[in-house]
Formats: C-alpha cells, sequence, structure tokens
C-alpha cells in the first residue's frame, strides 16, 4: 500500500499557517517526489478563491507559479487544503479527485483532539471512483 511521508517539522509548519487562518479552507499543492511511497518535501500555499468556508478553488495564477518553480527532481504529488472540521472528502472533494490523478491530503480537526492540533489524512481516487486511504506516516 502506498504510504505518504511527512517530516514533522514540514508538517508542523503547515499548520501555523492553516491555524492562522480559521474561517477558510486554506489550499495549495504538495511537492516532492515519488518513490514508491508519496515523499512529500514542502506544502506550497496558493491563494484561495472560494468565498465560501466549505470550499477551496486553487488559484490559477499560484498553482502556475509553483509549477515554474520547482527544483531539479521535484514534482507535484498532490493537493492539500484543510477543513474546519473532520479531514474526510466532501462529496466536492471526491468530485475535484477525479479530474487531479494526484494524491490529496486534507488537514482538520478530529472531534477527539483539542481545536489547537489538526489532524491530516490523506485519499487517492481509483479508476472506479473509489476512495482510497492513503497512510500518513509523519516521521
Ligand atoms: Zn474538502
Amino acid at each position: 500500500m502506498v504510504r505518504l511521508i511527512l517530516a514533522n517539522e514540514t508538517w508542523a509548519t503547515a499548520q501555523v499557517t492553516i491555524l492562522a487562518n480559521p474561517q477558510v479552507e486554506v489550499c495549495g499543492l504538495l511537492v516532492g517526489h515519488f518513490d514508491r511511497d508519496y515523499l512529500v518535501e514542502r506544502f506550497a500555499f496558493c491563494a484561495n478563491l472560494s468565498t465560501a468556508s466549505d470550499e477551496f478553488i486553487l488559484a490559477p495564477r499560484d498553482e502556475e507559479a509553483v509549477r515554474n518553480r520547482l527544483h531539479y527532481g521535484e514534482a507535484i504529488l498532490g493537493v492539500f487544503h484543510s477543513h474546519l472540521g473532520e479531514p474526510t472528502p466532501s462529496a466536492a472533494d471526491i468530485y475535484n479527485m477525479r479530474f487531479h490523478d494526484l494524491v490529496w491530503l486534507i488537514a482538520g480537526n478530529s472531534a477527539s483532539q483539542s481545536s489547537s492540533e489538526l489532524v491530516c489524512a490523506a485519499y487517492v481516487i481509483a479508476s472506479n471512483n473509489e476512495v482510497r486511504d492513503v497512510e500518513v506516516v509523519i516521521v
């Protein structure tokens, strides 16, 4: 089973930005490389063009800037965004996953945890439109 590997420091840094913007879904692209697992190097934040608190629209200009500034050996691994609640994909997320053949990471608040700490979960969509969990390993 494919896993998503994330350095504790990278995740901690991303959480600071997400927690600083609690009224919107914070979003962007996951940059790193793929070697049997998704090895995330960094969160490349993009502006969210949506005015709703429960959806996100990656700013195309920011997305393009991330793609144009990849370092040698880096690739776009996936899309990330935050939820104000549980990190489970919404119907809109699942719909959009079908058009982005990438891993999706969602950060959110779990009811079982304090609000100052986020949890993250990752997903991919299979060709039959089945959403599959990707194990997140924070190292
Ligand atoms: Zn979502």
